[in-house]
């Protein structure tokens, strides 16, 4: 409580209005940097669960914020999501991942997430196509990570594109799978090529009995629906054999190696393994 005389809820008004100050500065901010292409993409590999090859990486952005130096996505996304800003940094993004994967050895997939806005924005196909005639990456090497609650919105529509995405050899991965609200039925009539289990069960690996059993139903899901399954946030060796055991498919995490820049090294590594 402040002591100078005032009302408390003067003091709520204040803290109210900076904030909305702070959040117009970095709209503002962000809106610059989209222009400018003030971003950087670090990669995270995702690895056969028994040889440990790295199959595909991931493309996760940074801000490189003028003064504050690098930033993560959880502190712009959802703003550039609000603002109108997110096709345009989501069309940067797919057009970075792309032009980067185009120089990787073949074998080597990317994997792009999406946002609500890109999906929203009606202009996702033929973005995708013009992206991919740009860079030269043949559409099989790119995969497109999407969370269920984008998707059912526009239900049918989405289906739609999904199936033309998917004519062209383009795969999709479920993200954040075990997290959503939506319901099981409406999620799996997408035509998904993968799975991902979140972040947030792999964690409580081997020793927590709800996870166990979650991480055990999403195995016997995918096999039923002939879908890959990925864990995310792989980060111990006892989580990584409990999911061999269960028969996952592809692991990523800390133990295999953190999102980094991809430079000549990290291309070279690729073919070898990870980590
Ligand atoms: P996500 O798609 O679930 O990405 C995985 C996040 O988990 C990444 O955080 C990654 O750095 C982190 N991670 C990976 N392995 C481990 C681990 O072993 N332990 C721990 N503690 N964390 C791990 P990041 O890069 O901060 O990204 C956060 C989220 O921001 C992403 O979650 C994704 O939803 C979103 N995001 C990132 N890049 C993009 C993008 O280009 N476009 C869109 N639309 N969203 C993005
Ligand atoms: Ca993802
Ligand atoms: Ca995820
Ligand atoms: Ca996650």
């Amino acid at each position: 409580v402040k002591s100078d005389g005032r009302s408390g809820f003067h003091v709520f008004e204040d803290e109210m209005r900076s904030r909305a100050q702070d959040r117009n500065r970095l709209v503002n901010e962000l809106r610059a940097s989209v222009a400018r292409g003030e971003f950087e993409l670090h990669y995270q590999p995702i690895c056969e669960a028994e040889s440990l090859r790295p199959r595909s990486a991931e493309a996760l952005v940074r801000w490189r914020h003028p003064t504050r130096g690098l930033l993560y996505p959880d502190e712009f996304i959802g703003v550039a999501e609000d603002s109108g800003l997110m096709e345009a940094l989501g069309r940067w993004t797919l057009e970075r991942a792309c032009a980067d994967a185009a120089s990787w050895p073949a074998e080597l997939r990317v994997a792009v997430n999406l946002s609500p806005a890109q999906f929203r924005g009606g202009l996702l196909f033929d973005s995708i196509i013009g992206v991919l005639m740009k860079t030269g990456l043949p559409p099989h090497r790119l995969e497109l990570e999407v969370t269920e609650s984008m998707l059912l919105q526009d239900r049918e529509e989405n289906l739609l594109l999904f199936r033309r995405l998917k004519d062209l050899g383009i795969t999709f991965a479920l993200d954040d799978f075990g997290v959503g609200y939506a319901s099981l039925g409406s999620v799996v009539s997408f035509p998904f090529d993968k799975l991902k289990i979140d972040r947030s069960f792999t964690s409580e690996l081997p020793g927590k009995p709800a996870s166990r059993a979650v991480v055990a139903s999403i195995m016997t899901l995918a096999r039923g629906l002939d879908v890959e399954v990925t864990a995310e946030g792989v980060e111990t060796m006892e989580q990584l054999a409990y999911l061999r055991g269960q028969g996952i498919d592809s692991v990523q995490g800390y133990l295999l190696g953190r999102p980094a820049p991809f430079g000549p090294l990290e291309r070279a590594r690729a073919v070898v393994g990870c980590k």
